[in-house]
């Protein structure tokens, strides 16, 4: 028995609750540190389409890029693959009574949203990670100049 927590391995950025606290605006601390879900459809990157790297809001660690992101309807952004393997973590969630994989920062151990597998969507993986807005930042990507 032991009353240690299940985290197999530390994260690269480690912060204590109350330093997250004081990192986070309140909304972004109950998604990212609580594993909340933001209101569908009020996400401010639900439907943009910018190009552009999206990275995670409390640890500023690459995530997605907006080549992955596309028109799901559900109401979160959504992308078909991470930006790279081992950029998000998994984790299986039991909740509500059924079985769904979250999504998590593998930098930091934030909470981002939760992967769904076929559903049917056109791409290439068919692979639905479903993220909160508030769980990203995008940084676009320099203007090329050519409009
Ligand atoms: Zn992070």
């Amino acid at each position: 028995m032991s009353d240690k927590t299940t985290s197999s391995k530390p994260y690269a950025v480690q912060r204590s609750e109350q330093e997250w606290r004081e990192a986070l605006t309140p909304a972004e601390f109950t998604v990212l540190r609580k594993a909340g879900t933001e209101p569908a459809f009020r996400g401010e990157y639900t439907d943009t389409k910018t190009q552009g790297v999206y990275s995670c809001r409390a640890c500023g660690a690459e995530l997605f890029r907006s080549d992955t992101k596309f028109e799901s309807h559900c109401g979160w952004p959504s992308f078909y693959s991470p930006l790279a393997g081992d950029a998000v973590e998994y984790i299986e969630d039991r909740a509500f009574g059924m079985k769904r994989v979250e999504v998590r920062c593998a930098s930091c151990g934030s909470h981002l949203g939760h992967v769904f597998e076929g559903e049917g969507y056109d791409t290439p993986t068919d692979q639905r990670y479903c993220i909160n807005s508030i769980s990203l930042r995008l940084q676009p990507d320099e203007p090329s100049g050519s409009a």
